[in-house]
């Protein structure tokens, strides 16, 4: 049988690498002896403190994602530890049973409301108990393979998957948060819109998986050219969109010519040895980032057009 205590008790299971530590917070030095044993029978590792105070740092420092309060510890009482879990961040996982002797349906009901998962009689045998902790490790498990199956989607909702640059809605949200953070700095922002020239061509002569290959290695150089603080989109076909955070008129142009210049040396494929691409670019500047970002994409497409017209392999800036 499991020891009857007077008090609740917090535990907390924490990720750390692979293995898995399990928060006991309870002032009984003899319950957390039991406790411990329980844990370790269970194979994971346990962490016992003696206070709420203590309990809630452990949380917040070790990202805990199951938890045992103490209704009764010296100072901070497990109720105010859960309800202070809870406040953090939505996305912190943390499962809480709560251990206590009292076996009331109103403490149950108090305990659950301040938000505990679960809640434990101290009557409990240990077999329960294991069976109870392992639900909590399970359920936790869960949520954590959830969040993160959520932050993976989020990140390939914005991904172009064949170039793995942004995506045409990516790249226009990037350039609008962009412009927003230059007119707050009083910064200027600009844009490059690039286009591969007579790229059909490429597709016409060398097949579709040759001209899928281009794109590829195009985005790579873009990336290569580019500083980390840039944002570099797919805005469609063999379009691209480049945001250039800080950036003036005459640098945007330079980067523009860099990029240009690096493409016509690019090479693509072994095999063919002289498919050589080119690229057209239209610049546009917003000097205190005080420009719309359909009115920047407009001009920006314009300077392209004209590069194109006067005879392709060029960067133009709007006018
Ligand atoms: P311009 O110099 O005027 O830009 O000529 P262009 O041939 O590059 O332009 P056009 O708009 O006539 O053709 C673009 C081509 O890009 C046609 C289309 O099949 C090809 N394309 C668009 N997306 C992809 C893709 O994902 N993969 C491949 N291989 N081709 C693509
Ligand atoms: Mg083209
Ligand atoms: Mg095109």
């Amino acid at each position: 049988m499991f020891p009857s205590l007077s008090r609740l008790i917090l535990v907390a299971i924490l990720p750390i690498g692979d293995s898995m530590k399990i928060l006991i917070a309870d002032d009984d030095p003899i319950s957390r002896k039991i406790l411990s044993k329980v844990v370790t029978d269970l194979g994971y590792e346990p962490i016992a403190v003696n206070n709420g105070e203590d309990a809630l740092e452990h949380v917040k420092q070790n990202k805990c994602s199951v938890v045992l309060l103490d209704w009764m510890m010296p100072g901070m009482d497990g109720i105010e530890v859960c309800r202070e879990i809870r406040r953090l961040d939505n996305e912190y996982i943390c499962y809480i049973i709560i251990n206590s002797a009292r076996e009331g349906s109103d403490d149950i009901r108090r305990a659950l409301k301040a938000g505990a998962n679960d809640y434990i009689s101290k009557k409990t045998d240990s077999i329960e108990l294991k069976a109870r902790i392992g639900v909590g490790v399970r359920t936790a498990q869960l949520e954590m393979k959830l969040i993160d199956l959520n932050h993976r989607l989020k990140h390939l909702v914005r991904i172009d998957s064949l170039t793995e640059l942004l995506n045409h809605a990516a790249i226009l949200k990037e350039l609008s948060i962009e412009l927003e953070r230059g007119r707050r700095d009083g910064t200027a922002t600009s844009i490059l819109m690039l286009d591969l020239d007579r790229f059909k061509a490429v597709n016409d002569t060398y097949g579709h998986q040759t001209g899928d290959k281009v794109l590829i290695r195009f985005a790579y150089l873009l990336n290569e050219s580019c500083r980390s603080f840039d944002r570099i989109g797919r805005y469609g076909g063999e379009e691209f969109l480049i945001v250039l955070p800080r950036t003036r008129e005459e640098e945007s142009i330079s980067i523009g010519n860099r990029i240009r210049m690096r493409a016509e040396t690019l090479q693509i494929d072994n095999e063919i040895a002289n498919l050589r691409v080119t690229c057209s670019i239209g610049c546009c500047t917003a000097a205190n980032s005080e420009k719309h970002s359909s009115s920047m994409v407009a001009a920006a497409d314009s300077a392209l057009f004209r590069a194109k017209k006067v005879g392709r392999n060029k960067v133009l800036s709007c006018k």
